[in-house]
């Protein structure tokens, strides 16, 4: 092993484990550690609200195979929880200091707290899902393992895709889901108008479907967790799961001078902007995309493609890449699941100002939709059933052409 202090990589999820993998892969023969929040080895958390949730396979059969990648020093269940980075010293909460030749951040999103007033009573009922150790308590608490009680009364705060996978489960498993959300327009987001309100339609057929709402008081009462709402309904349920978005996981960097409030800023190789040695990648990161807007991954793939950049743009600046990395250009895509009906995404849906569906009938399961930005070029597709004319689409978006001529065959 070369001497030096090494890369240290903060978080074990998408991007660092991708990180720490490149690293290796590449040739660099100086120490690595990854330092993380959870206990284990690093898992696929996208499975979290799907597989693990419904008990399809537990934490071992998630398991990273970057989780073997050589000479790495993983610290579990150690956070980090300051910086000095003039002293290049990174303090975890055992209180252990790492220095670092390169530091690359990759903590991720952390879930949105309940804004409303809870009843401290009421706390032990809202669960988050972010983690497997998230999945495995809403299982035994929301009548989803062999051993719980039968399925409950169970709300979902929030609309968007991990929302709407997790109705999806716990409506298959027989318990009574109300989903409270605060408007239509995060599913849109997300999937695109049309799609949007597909997705809606599928929800009022399947579970309690309360939009245009949110918690205003939760308390603990006879009947449960009570919750009232915005629009005075009030709900009664067992348990409630926060679904209603994340935020960049940067409270441990509020004394490091470090500008994290809304992410950190990097620029097109992942660098943090006036740090040398720094990059942050992934959920974390606010990277410029090519309409100019400053996103978060936001996807595993995407996260996954970004910790492998930053970690090429640290050999070339540490010296051991001879070629500096291109700017990162990548287009998100992902799959989810709507009570059955695959839905697939690729690129931007809230970068479209118009929308045209290119394929199928939108008063079915099978149909695709095309986003289009106000030049006619086509910025992002969303398949509902067959994923094929969606994935075709993908080099046309990344080409960045009008969608006239990617649907004139
Ligand atoms: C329930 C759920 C379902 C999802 N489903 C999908 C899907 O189907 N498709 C898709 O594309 N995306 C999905 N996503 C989003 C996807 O998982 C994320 O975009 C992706 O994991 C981001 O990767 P990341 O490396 O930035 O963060 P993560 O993978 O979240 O990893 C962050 C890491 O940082 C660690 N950490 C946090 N704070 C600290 C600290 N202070 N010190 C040390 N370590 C720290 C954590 O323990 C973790 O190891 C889902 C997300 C959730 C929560």
């Amino acid at each position: 092993m070369a001497d030096g202090l090494g890369v240290v990589i903060v978080g074990a999820g998408a991007a660092g484990t991708a990180a720490a993998r490149t690293l290796r892969d590449q040739g660099y023969d100086g120490p690595v550690t990854v330092v993380t929040a959870e206990a284990g080895p690093p898992y696929n958390r996208t499975t979290v609200s799907k597989g693990l949730l419904k008990g399809q396979f537990d934490v071992d059969a998630i398991v990273l195979p970057q989780a073997a990648t050589p000479d790495v020093a993983w610290r579990p269940v150690d956070p980090a929880m300051a910086l000095d980075l003039d002293s290049r010293r990174l303090t975890l909460t055992t209180g252990t200091q790492l220095r670092w030749d390169a530091l690359i951040i990759t903590t991720g999103a952390a879930p949105r707290a309940l804004s409303g007033p809870v009843e401290p009573a009421a706390r032990k009922h809202i669960l988050n899902l972010h983690t497997a150790a998230d999945a495995q308590r809403l299982r035994s608490l929301g009548g989803l393992a062999e051993s719980a009680a039968p399925p409950r009364r169970v709300a979902l705060l929030g609309g968007g895709i991990v929302a709407l996978e997790v109705a999806g489960v716990l409506h298959a498993a027989g318990a009574e889901v109300t989903m409270v959300t605060r408007t239509q327009a995060s599913m849109s987001r997300h999937l695109g108008s049309i799609v949007g309100a597909w997705v809606a339609e599928r929800h009022r057929r399947h579970i309690r479907y309360l939009a245009g709402t949110t918690v205003a008081q939760a308390t603990l009462g006879g009947d449960g967790l009570r919750l009232e709402l915005t629009d005075a309904q009030v709900r009664d349920v067992d348990i409630a799961v926060l679904a209603h978005g994340a935020e960049p996981a940067v409270a441990w960097l509020a004394d490091s001078g470090l500008p994290a409030t809304d992410g950190i800023a990097v620029d097109s190789r992942f660098r943090v902007h006036a740090t040398p040695g720094v990059y942050a990648a992934g959920d974390v990161a606010r990277v410029q995309d090519s309409d100019g807007r400053r996103r978060a991954s936001g996807h595993w793939t995407l996260a996954v493609e970004q910790g492998k950049h930053a970690a090429r743009t640290a050999l070339f600046d540490l010296g051991v890449a001879a070629a500096e990395p291109e700017p990162f250009e990548a287009q998100p895509t992902f799959t989810s699941d709507a009570y059955g009906t695959r839905l697939t995404v690729v690129g931007h849906p809230d970068a479209a100002t118009s929308e045209t569906v290119i394929d199928g009938d939108p008063a079915t399961h099978a149909f695709t939709v095309a986003g289009q930005d106000a030049n006619g070029v086509i910025v992002s597709v969303v398949g509902v059933g067959p994923a094929l004319t969606a994935l075709r689409q993908k080099e046309a978006i990344r080409r960045g052409e009008l969608l006239e001529h990617t649907t004139a065959e």
